[in-house]
């Protein structure tokens, strides 16, 4: 049950940033931007007509909340967001924002009052592509980035500072100086995030939803550089070169070897080579000696990305020794993974029966803001929805029958409620959280 004029209008009005000129095509919404912002105002319009109350945090997420019946019941949160990759899709995020509030507009418009209180958020900058850093509006609602970072990172086209947009949107980041906690850790009994699966799995299987067991974290060399020596590829003998294309190889195959081993014992495991090159270094009779090559793994399991990160080390160990080359490796880039509720999984296969919707629990393999709220205590869950197996591109699409059909299923979830497991009654409500965390009415 949600409103689908509402919805589809909402999704009209987000195209306002498809970009189609000869350099640009496709959905432009850079994290922390004007455009990003207008996006937001599109949702806050429609719920000023609705009479929503509608908050702002001191990080730019917007909190829109239906009271419940029994205010000391913690609240659902279910939201998303609605930056875009540049030159991506309709869908990767602003599903998950118009799923949550059009479920709310429909309970609103109806005067159906939901057991507990219901939030639809919009959380700002998830995409990593302009900052450099992934949820950054989820990580400082719950006081996960400090105040010097906002300075650090820069967007990637411009070279301004995340504080620069900050406050160029009406925020002022100073206040985030002592990493307050923003979101009502306290007054939240779970969230849940409806997203586009953003992979081939459920077209593949006819299935319309997708309900998230875990979300992988990852470990990412973004450049790893082999030092060799150069030479003449006719006359250094083998047992004097450096020759930094084989030993990279070298290491790449052990590699491929070792993780494919894990998957086969069953442990839950991607790994990528996305970059490899000789760059301008590369000449057809010189012995290589330069080589730098990426490498991402992803899993749900700590163990499992920890294991990773030895053999990965031990590899380049002995390819140093056999090929008496040099390896400079970066610390790696890591994101946690987080285990999605089994309480919320359980209840959403049991709604999803109740409504005669077929689903299959799988991973994530994409980061979203959930993981952190689960990282942070927050019991958490995703609903995955089909569409045509492409993300982060402009040719990202999904039938708005099968975006009805995920709705559907959180709709249902929200409206029979979510006790948490330790059956705590919150101190406050969740608006009084909200107010008393520094957040603003808009
Ligand atoms: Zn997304």
């Amino acid at each position: 049950m949600f409103d689908k004029e509402i919805a589809q209008s909402l999704f009209n009005f987000l195209d306002r940033h498809w970009l189609n000129t000869p350099s640009d095509y496709g959905m432009s919404r850079p994290s922390y931007s004007d455009e990003e912002e207008e996006a937001s105002h599109f949702f806050i319009n429609e719920a000023k007509k609705l009479d929503i109350p509608t908050f702002r945090d001191m990080a730019g997420n917007y909190y829109f909340v239906l009271e419940g019946k029994n205010p000391s019941l913690p609240a659902i949160v279910s939201g998303s967001h609605v930056d875009s990759v540049p030159r991506g899709g309709r869908y990767d995020g602003p599903a998950g924002v118009v799923a949550a509030f059009s479920i709310l507009a429909a309970f609103k418009k109806r005067g159906i009052v939901p057991p507990q209180t219901l939030c639809a958020m919009i959380i700002r900058g998830e995409e990593g592509a302009w900052f450099g850093q992934v949820s950054i509006g989820a990580k400082l609602s719950i006081g996960d980035i400090s105040y010097e970072k906002l300075h650090q990172l820069r967007r990637a086209d411009t070279n301004t500072s995340l504080k620069d947009y900050m406050e160029h949107i009406g925020l002022k980041p100073d206040m985030l100086k002592n990493q307050p906690v923003l979101f009502p850790l306290h007054e939240t009994a779970c969230f849940i995030e409806l997203h586009i699966e953003q992979g081939p799995l459920l077209k593949d299987k006819n299935i319309p939803v997708g309900i998230v067991t875990g979300i992988r974290g990852n470990i990412r060399y973004r450049e790893i550089k082999c030092v060799g020596e150069a030479g003449h590829t006719g006359t250094v003998p083998h047992h004097m070169r450096k020759d930094a294309v084989r030993a990279s190889v070298h290491v790449l195959a052990k590699l491929e070897e070792a993780f494919t081993q894990l998957q086969q014992e069953g442990m839950d495991l991607v790994f990528t080579f996305p970059v490899a090159n000789t760059g301008a270094a590369g000449a057809h009779t010189t012995i290589p000696f330069d080589f730098r090559f990426a490498i991402e793994v992803r899993s749900q399991s700590q163990d499992t990305l920890n294991r990773c990160e030895h053999i990965i080390a031990d590899n380049i160990k002995i390819s140093e020794d056999i090929y008496n080359v040099k390896f400079e490796v970066p610390q790696p880039i890591k994101s946690l993974p987080a285990v999605m509720s089994t309480e919320v999984q359980h209840q959403l296969r049991t709604h999803s029966k109740e409504i005669d919707l077929p689903s299959i629990s799988m991973p994530s393999g994409a980061g979203h803001d959930t993981a952190v709220f689960a990282n942070a205590g927050v019991p958490s869950g995703m609903i995955f929805v089909r569409h045509n197996g492409i993300s982060h591109n402009p040719d990202e699409d999904m039938p708005f029958e099968d975006f009805s059909l995920g709705v559907d299923l959180l709709a249902q979830f929200m409206l029979k409620g979510f006790c948490p497991e330790n059956g705590a009654i919150s101190q406050q409500s969740f608006t009084k959280s909200l107010l008393n965390n520094g957040a603003h009415p808009i």
